[in-house]
């Protein structure tokens, strides 16, 4: 459970079996509840739930059910970290209905920056000159995930980012750039940004993410 005070909880409900006048509803991903109960550390006992609304958009996406998926894995892997509930909402009621994503990378960007892994995307990760990304043809440069940042292709392989995508990363990692708010993200680069964030993640923090595995069997993103 992710609750209003921005914790990660485990818990169970007391005598749920027994009462569905108490719990009347099952938990589900897809649901926002109001829960009474007693909080012990990480593990809360509940003895009172209602639901207050499923999120149709991610019921019934499965796209939408993944991300949201790779988001609580991550949460699960991190709970000792306290979360901005509000955010997680919003990013949580923006799934099935943001067709941007943008809210999913907002957060695993936002992830980075909090565990300093703040790819490099001013320089080549392996001659060191300097990018200009604006000015550049997206075959100029590629994104290194196990040396953390573009390089030129001629310097090392890596995966393609297209230029609405870096510039994307740059605007959320830098405080000093506009948040591009009003910039459409295109499906090419959310797919640019969708190839990279999650598996430099993984490389950086030696974790899998079980849930991608399960999203790219069969996704349209
Ligand atoms: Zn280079």
């Amino acid at each position: 459970m992710i609750v209003e005070t921005g914790r990660i909880l485990k818990g169970f409900a007391a005598g749920a079996r027994k009462s569905r006048k108490r719990f009347p509803h099952q938990f589900a991903v897809d649901g926002f509840y109001d829960v009474d109960g007693m909080q012990d550390d990480r593990l809360a006992r509940l003895h009172r739930c209602d639901l207050i609304h499923f999120n149709d958009g991610i019921g019934k996406s499965w796209d939408s059910l993944c991300l949201w998926a790779q988001v609580a894995e991550w949460l699960v892997l991190h709970q000792d970290q306290t979360y901005d509930f509000e955010s997680l909402y919003r990013l949580w009621a923006s799934l099935g209905t943001d067709s941007e994503c943008r809210l999913f990378f907002d957060f695993f960007i936002r992830e980075m920056k909090m565990h300093g892994l703040t790819p490099e995307l001013d320089e080549c990760v392996i001659c060191r000159k300097p990018f200009f990304i604006e000015g550049m043809n997206q075959k100029d440069y590629v994104f290194v995930i196990e040396e953390g940042g573009l390089s030129h292709p001629q310097c090392r392989a890596g995966l393609s980012l297209d230029g609405a995508a870096v510039l994307f990363l740059k605007s959320r990692l830098s405080e000093s750039l506009p948040a591009l708010e009003n910039q459409t993200l295109a499906r090419a680069s959310q797919e640019s940004l969708n190839r990279v964030i999650i598996p430099y993640l993984e490389w950086q923090m030696g974790q899998a993410f079980k849930s991608r595995r399960v999203h790219l069997k069969q996704s349209t993103l």
